[in-house]
């Protein structure tokens, strides 16, 4: 599979690009981090603390950034936002550490993973993110820590814990974002955001998604919170990777915020640290089911897409295969979009294609076909079909074409191939012909297609036996010759 890594430009380094990727790190760290210090609940380390995330998700996708450059302009971002909103200065030294240790060791352990590991590519994927998530907050828990009970009174082992909990589930809601996001020249935006997996669109699961979320609100209880699972999994099932990924977001956050909401209403007795950082962790770990399952989903559909690809195309020369190309001209053939009744059928046949065999070898043949079936391709409108019937027999469908255009199309295909040399290896270029049979439908006469096969093969067999390299139009009353090697045509 293909790298995707984000990059910005393939320059060498230079002193502006080094300056550029700095300000860039610094700037997105310093709006996460504010982010996560302006909806922070007062006196709680932050309820949502997407900066480690979001700077371990950069640094992974766009490698060139997890530079001295990189990292100086990270912890500017992490300081700067601290001190802009009051923090002392020892402290905030202190939870930079914690921030960047936690994304540093992340980055380290990502870097061992393969790249489609990196991108979540197969539903194992999110084993490894859970563990490199689990490492990567425990790292910054153990310095983090030391920092929240210095800042808040807190007891050491309590400050780990929670540190852990609420870092692991930031990282495990907002990296699948940022490891799973196209790049920026292929955001889906706006109009393919909901695209199903299968290509159509459909606003059904996150209308459901919506809703349950909007019950969850309305309906009181602990457990309100997964009331949107259900929907999540109709997601994942139908949209891509990336968008089941920002819903599950969303859904994490809104968990958060029912969670920080409903700490008011509270008996007394229950400790807000203990219960908040249980819910979050829970639904950093409910995320992981929508996540794992949009995973399966995009793996599975892109192996039947490559399986049905390789059931409709020849592997040598791309055509359609016999039964796709019947399959789908049948198809066509009744429907009859234009509303005319007029359609055509060519028939192909590269002339004397067994002696190029035999001077030029199999793999010349082979050679022969491929360049053969792209000048054909190139001569045809999109809407024509064209398959490989069989050897070095071809077929194309003309759907909605009135005889005078397949006519003129199939005379461009024989002179295109006749005026082209083929290299068949070995230094050796060589001409090569193709005669051809074509056979019409039109508004009065509506044979089958395999009445139309068959005509088309028998105009094809008069075309060879006039002296090959030329079409032959079939008609109910005479073979008529439109076109020949000379030139000539009727
Ligand atoms: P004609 O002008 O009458 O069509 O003569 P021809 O030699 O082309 O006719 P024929 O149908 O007897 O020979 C077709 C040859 O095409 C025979 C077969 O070995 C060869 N062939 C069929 N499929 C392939 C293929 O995939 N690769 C190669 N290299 N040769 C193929
Ligand atoms: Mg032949
Ligand atoms: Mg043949």
């Amino acid at each position: 599979m293909t790298d995707d890594s984000w990059s910005i430009s393939d320059l060498p380094p230079s002193w502006t690009r080094v300056a550029r990727d700095a300000l860039f790190v610094a700037g997105v760290i310093f709006c996460a981090a504010l982010f996560g210090i302006l909806t922070r609940p007062v006196g709680f380390l932050a309820a949502f603390w997407p900066a480690n995330a979001v700077l371990l998700g950069i640094m992974i996708r766009s490698p060139r950034l997890a530079s001295f450059s990189g990292w100086t302009g990270a912890f500017a971002g992490y300081v700067a936002a601290d001190l802009v909103t009051g923090g002392s200065f020892g402290l905030t030294l202190w939870m930079t550490c914690a921030n960047m240790a936690e994304a540093a060791v992340g980055y380290l352990l990502f870097r061992r993973i393969s790249v489609d590991h990196q991108r979540l590519r197969w539903p194992q994927s999110f084993m490894l993110l859970f563990a490199v998530c689990c490492s990567a907050a425990a790292a910054g828990a153990f310095i983090g820590a030391g920092a929240a009970s210095l800042a808040f009174g807190r007891d050491f082992a309590i400050g780990l814990e929670y540190w852990f909990g609420t870092e692991l589930a930031n990282a495990i809601v907002v990296l699948p974002v940022i490891l799973t996001a196209p790049r920026p020249r292929d955001i889906p935006w706006p109009r393919r955001i909901f695209a199903t997996v299968e290509g159509t669109r459909d606003v059904m699961p996150v209308a459901a998604l919506a809703v349950s979320i909007l019950l969850g609100n309305v309906i009181e209880g602990p457990g309100s919170f997964a009331f949107p699972v259900p929907a999540l999994l109709w997601c994942a099932v139908s949209y891509s990777l990336f968008t089941t990924a920002v819903l599950t977001l969303i859904f994490s956050m809104w968990g958060m915020v029912i969670v920080t909401g409903s700490f008011a209403t509270l008996p007394a007795h229950i400790d807000l640290l203990t219960w908040g950082k249980s819910i979050r962790l829970a639904l950093a770990l409910i995320a992981l089911a929508p996540l794992t399952v949009a995973s399966v989903t995009t793996t599975r559909n892109e192996l039947l897409k490559r399986l049905q690809d390789s059931v409709d195309h020849d592997a040598l020369t791309r055509a359609l295969t016999r039964s796709t190309f019947i399959e789908r001209s049948e198809r066509l053939l009744e429907t009859d979009a234009a509303g005319l009744g007029y359609a055509a059928v060519l028939m192909l046949d590269v002339d004397r294609f067994k002696s190029v065999n035999d001077r030029h070898g199999h793999a010349g043949g082979d050679a022969a076909l491929v360049a053969f079936a792209g000048s054909v391709t190139e001569a045809l409108r999109k809407e024509d079909l064209f398959g490989r019937l069989g050897g070095e027999e071809f077929a194309v469908f003309f759907p909605d074409t009135m005889r005078e255009v397949a006519a003129a199309i199939a005379e461009n295909i024989r002179r295109t191939v006749e005026e082209r040399l083929v290299d068949v290896g070995n230094g050796n270029c060589i001409p090569i012909t193709v005669s051809g049979g074509l056979a019409f439908q039109t508004d009065t006469a509506r044979p089958s297609l395999d009445a139309l096969l068959a005509q088309a093969d028998t105009a094809l067999y008069r075309a060879k036996a006039d002296g090959r390299n030329r079409i032959v139009v079939f008609t109910t009353a005479c073979l008529a010759k439109v076109g020949t090697g000379e030139g000539t045509s009727t």
